[in-house]
């Protein structure tokens, strides 16, 4: 593969001075104008050392304290466009806000991953998504417009409404989460059609590591007849990651964001290995992020990439957030280790996961859409392979709730 752009294949030294650089020189006007930074920011920084991590805590404390918007804003309020909020999962949702400028910079960090993914202006792209205050798509969608592809908006529609206008649009390019992928070739085969047979040839996903988790990859690609992406992003972020033709992880567009890795046993912050991913955006100083702990727990390596790219690539994209991961008898598990082996079953539909803690003992419980004999099948492979005990119950198809975005088969009950 040819044709990167610069910085996809610069040296670290390279890396290292133009991100230095672009934040820098911005750093200023942050110590002058944005209350927030103003608080924080040390008076001279010779290096991102030097600069105090941010947290999402952080920023939900400063907007409680001055709502609505808190006090990250660098400029007049009447200079910005655009409000997005977080789906506020943990917590009240944080407002975040783009000035036209920061709006622009989200469209140029779509090219990249509009790039990776092979996608061109000769493409129709079809976003299954519903345009609500959640940033989500929306860059995804600017970002479309700016690469001279034709964008199809699926706000307000059902699922069987999306599934007959991607084939009547002959949509070639579907965004949406990887759990909705597979509900709409669900909703599709209840209708008779196959959309294996239709014009779709390639897929982005985020929202959930589906599309980074082999298995659930392969039924995407099977059941809609495309090549699958990933792509990462934060709504205090950016969009800031997607996956590549050696498909085993995720590259950080290190042009826009400046990655660190912090080890969570010593607090120290690496250029790459195992912790908490923590990134600096460099183009939205409207409301910016410095060191922002992202809470994602990934594992960051630098070795050149098959693709050719010498960018940071996150081994099997981001596998979940540091909260997500639960601990069954002394054995940490993400969510995402249970899907990559209930995905490998054909045969499973829709499934949920049950952490129980009983008495300081954890149970973990499974329900899958599958015929009986399936079940036993599933909890061997959990056991075999995570090395824990999980009860699964198989229910006939149809039974377990249906997501359009985020998917939420994973509880916690204290009994
Ligand atoms: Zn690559």
């Amino acid at each position: 593969m040819s044709g990167f752009e610069a910085f996809e294949t610069w040296t670290d030294r390279e890396r290292r001075d133009s991100q230095w650089e672009r934040l820098s020189s911005r750093l200023p006007e942050l110590r002058r104008t944005n209350p927030f930074y103003i608080a924080r920011l040390p008076e001279h920084a010779s290096g991102l050392g030097d600069l105090p991590f941010t947290t999402k805590a952080d920023l939900s404390e400063d907007q409680a304290a001055n709502p609505p918007f808190g006090t990250n804003l660098t400029y007049p309020l009447e200079r910005y466009v655009r409000l997005h909020q977080t789906s506020g999962t943990t917590g009240q949702p944080l407002r975040l806000l783009d000035t036209a400028e920061s709006w622009q910079w989200w469209r140029e960090c779509w090219q990249p991953i509009y790039r990776a993914a092979g996608v061109t202006a000769r493409d129709r792209i079809f976003f299954a998504f519903s345009f609500g205050p959640f940033v989500g798509f929306w860059s995804a969608f600017a970002g479309a417009e700016q690469l001279g592809a034709l964008c199809l908006t699926g706000g307000a529609m059902s699922t069987t409404e999306r599934v007959a206008a991607i084939v009547a649009s002959e949509a070639t390019v579907l965004m949406c989460t990887p759990t909705y992928a597979l509900r709409l070739a669900e909703a599709a085969r209840e209708e008779g059609i196959d959309l294996a047979r239709s014009a779709l040839r390639v897929s982005i996903h985020a929202g959930e590591p589906g599309a980074s988790i082999a298995a659930t990859r392969d039924r995407i690609e099977k059941e809609l007849g495309v090549e699958a992406f990933d792509h990462t992003g934060a709504t205090e972020v950016g969009a800031h990651g997607f996956s590549c033709s050696a498909r085993d992880g995720v590259h950080i567009n290190e042009s826009d964001f400046i990655v660190e890795v912090l080890d969570p046993r010593t607090g120290d912050a690496r250029e790459d290995g195992e912790g908490e991913l923590v990134l600096t955006n460099l183009g939205r100083w409207g409301m910016p992020v410095i060191r922002y702990r992202t809470g994602d727990r990934v594992r960051a390596v630098r070795d050149r990439c098959g693709c050719g790219r010498t960018l940071v690539k996150l081994a099997g994209g981001i596998a979940g957030r540091v909260d997500d991961m639960v601990t069954v008898r002394g054995v940490n598990v993400f969510p995402s280790a249970i899907e990559a082996i209930i995905r490998r079953f054909d045969e499973v539909g829709e499934y949920r996961v049950e952490l129980t803690r009983v008495r300081e003992m954890d149970e973990l419980r499974c329900t899958v859409e599958a015929p009986a004999d399936i079940a036993g099948d599933v909890a061997r492979a959990i056991h075999r392979e995570l090395g824990i005990r999980c009860a699964v119950d198989a229910v006939a198809s149809g039974t377990l709730p249906r997501f359009e975005m985020k998917a939420k088969r994973f509880h916690k009950t204290n009994v």
